[in-house]
């Protein structure tokens, strides 16, 4: 049996004829930038995620480096993230001129640690902690970071709380949604997200119409009027392309997120019968509602020859992430070092993602944990 880590060819089945008649429309039209299905996809979106506005950008990263420009983060600030994420949560800080400044995460959620970051801002020294302007909470594989805490500290400091949603539409934390509760909310609709485009894109929102203004002026140049600059932004458009089948996906979205849902329910029952619990830790539920963008594994012992066992039995799967940022090459002059952030070391050494795609049969599910049992016996 093949189960791959993703098939979006099956998902694109279920929706091509829609999608074909749209690009026929924006082919006969001849309007690629920008215009009325990324003004249509703004207001869905910013409907779904509970929020005012939001403005479709062209990249996850770009919603992150974006959001930065608007809160005017520049050189010498500080900004503070989690080192167990995707490269570009920090990227985009150093781009700005800015230092990322890393707080460990939870063990249980992989989500930043609201005792860690407390502990780090009151560590800092005065002159030090004023640089501070920030902070990017990450929901990491579709399950949201512990917002209250992280708002209160954010209150306290004065910061302003961007978060990267890219793995997290539509889940939720105490009945409000990823997004919804920061300063700015950064989405990704990179193919294999959980709303994912036919090509890269991405989406921000807020609920500040001044942000909102702003954001769609930094977005072409920072001309205001065209060609009249006040402020230098940079070409963070969205294709219409983009925005129309990103659209089409987000009418199946909560459909989606279901199956991905029954899909991590079934992995954790079948993971309990196999009796596997000594051996893997499977995701720990902490926030309702968790989107499963990904599902993903903690193995005890023995993380790397599974992989391996797996991918030549046909099971996907893929670690995500093997080094983390404040070991990262380009970050030495940071001068962090191993064992600075021994939760964040220990899942990259540990975990492993699996297959959780909404198109993923029971058969598919029984046999990825089957070959997991056989590697363990
Ligand atoms: C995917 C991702 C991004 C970047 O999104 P792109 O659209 O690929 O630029 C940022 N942060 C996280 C956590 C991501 O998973």
């Amino acid at each position: 049996m093949q189960v791959p880590l993703l098939d979006l060819k099956a998902q694109y089945q279920t929706i091509k004829e829609e999608c074909l008649q749209v690009t026929k429309e924006i082919y006969e039209s001849q309007y690629f930038i920008l215009g009325p299905y990324v003004e249509a996809l703004e207001k869905e979106i910013a409907r779904y995620c509970s929020t005012k506005y939001a403005v479709g950008v062209s990249s996850g990263t770009d919603a992150l480096l974006l959001s930065l420009m608007a809160a005017k983060i520049g050189y010498g600030d500080r900004v503070i993230t989690t080192p167990y994420t995707f490269f570009a949560t920090a990227g985009v800080v150093s781009r700005m001129g800015a230092i990322p400044v890393f707080v460990d995460i939870e063990p249980d959620t992989y989500n930043i640690s609201p005792a860690r970051l407390e502990a780090v801002i009151q560590a800092m020294p005065d002159a030090i902690r004023k640089t501070v302007k920030a902070i990017i909470p990450v929901h990491l594989y579709g399950q949201c970071a512990d917002m209250d805490a992280v708002a209160e500290i954010a209150r306290k400091n004065n910061l302003v709380v961007i978060e990267d949603a890219a793995q997290a539409i539509g889940s939720e934390y105490k009945g409000r949604r990823a997004g919804s509760m920061g300063n700015f909310g950064c989405f990704s609709f990179f193919p294999s997200k959980n709303l994912g485009g036919f090509g890269d894109g991405g989406i921000i929102t807020t609920n500040s119409e001044t942000d909102y203004e702003n954001l769609k002026i930094l977005r072409v140049h920072g001309g205001h009027p065209k060609y009249y600059h006040s402020q230098i932004g940079g070409n963070f458009r969205l294709d219409a392309l983009q925005a129309a089948i990103v659209s089409i996906k987000l009418k199946y979205l909560d459909q989606w997120t279901k199956a991905r849902q029954k899909n991590a329910k079934m992995y954790k029952a079948l993971f309990e019968e196999a009796g596997l619990s000594h051996a893997v830790t499977v995701p720990f539920e902490k926030e309702n509602r968790h989107i499963y963008n990904q599902f993903v594994i903690s193995v005890v012992e023995g993380r790397d020859s599974l992989k391996e066992f797996l991918i030549a039995n046909h099971v996907g799967c893929e670690i995500y992430y093997p080094v983390p940022l404040h070991l990262q090459e380009c970050f030495a002059d940071l001068e962090y070092s191993p064992g600075d952030f021994p939760v964040a070391e220990h899942a990259a050494e540990h975990t492993l993602a699996l297959p959780v795609y909404p198109e993923l049969s029971e058969d598919q599910i029984r046999y990825g944990v089957d070959q997991i049992r056989e590697f363990f016996r």
